[in-house]
């Protein structure tokens, strides 16, 4: 049973800006919770599979959605109230949809999921938004200017993407290896681009980049989340789950891929640059 340590210095590249922060792990547990966490676990997979299914439009049993008193997603918006209506009528409602949605997803041993977070915009942020335990805080002009755009813009799912690292919490185990940060940032973008949004927004992935130089499964965020894909497609479909899982235990090995698809990391980034239209 890994024991977290119960706070850490953690650093998260969203969105291309480094931005240092203080991640809460999950603090000590006792062997005795793995089984309750199991349970919550399995009436997490449950209510995923419920939500999905009404997104759907079937039929389900549960009646209306319980997300709510599951979950406290505070979004302070005090400082750009302007945006108000964009939070009720857009964000809010996504992200409370996808919550227990990536929580579902995820699952690993001993993790019990963060039944709050917070998103902050901020009126002078910086960047784009930003990660640190279970806070989020996100750069209104950012925002903005997205919305700017009109209905084809980023703001939403830029914000799927940090809900993402919520539900990811990769502490650091004693002794163990840190997940490598374009794994962490591929993930919550895989999330994002292969599930959240249309695949007509999805950009294409370039062999070769605009500085010149090959692209690699370590440039993060789109490029490991097509990389990640393309695995999950080909090779093995719970090789994210898994990913996700050594990251919170601080299990992360580059041996890890050959161990669930047979193949290195480096052939499988062969095998799916050949499939890269110049
Ligand atoms: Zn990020």
């Amino acid at each position: 049973m890994a024991i977290l340590r119960k706070s850490f210095l953690a650093a998260l590249f969203c969105l291309g800006v480094a931005v240092p922060v203080y991640a809460q792990g999950g603090g000590d547990r006792a062997a005795a919770d793995i089984t309750a966490a199991q349970n919550t676990l399995k009436a997490l997979k449950q209510l995923g599979a419920e939500i999905k299914a009404r997104q759907q439009g079937a039929p389900t049993t549960t009646g209306a959605a319980p997300v709510a008193s599951l979950y406290q997603i505070e979004i302070d918006y005090s400082q750009t109230p302007e945006l108000k209506d964009w939070v009720e009528k857009q964000l809010r409602p996504a992200l409370e949809a996808w919550y227990p949605r990536i929580i579902a997803e995820f699952p690993s041993e001993g993790y019990t999921p963060p039944k709050r977070f917070t998103v902050t915009l901020e009126a002078n942020g910086n960047g784009v938004a930003a990660t640190g335990g279970t806070r989020v805080t996100a750069n209104a002009k950012w925002i903005k200017q997205e919305l700017a755009k009109g209905p084809q813009n980023e703001a939403v799912g830029a914000l799927i993407h940090e809900e993402v690292h919520v539900v990811q919490q990769y502490g650091h185990v004693r002794g163990g290896q840190r997940d490598p940060g374009w794994l962490t940032e591929g993930i919550a973008d895989y999330v994002r681009w292969w599930q959240f949004e249309p695949a007509s927004a999805r950009t294409v992935v370039r062999p070769i980049k605009r500085d010149g130089t090959p692209a690699s499964y370590t440039d993060s965020y789109r490029t490991t989340a097509a990389f990640l894909e393309f695995v999950a497609k080909h090779h093995d479909p719970e090789i994210v789950v898994k990913l996700n899982a050594a990251g919170r235990n601080s299990t992360y090995s580059p041996d890890l891929w050959k161990r669930y698809t047979g193949k290195t990391i480096d052939e499988l980034w062969t095998e799916f640059a050949v499939t890269l239209t110049k």
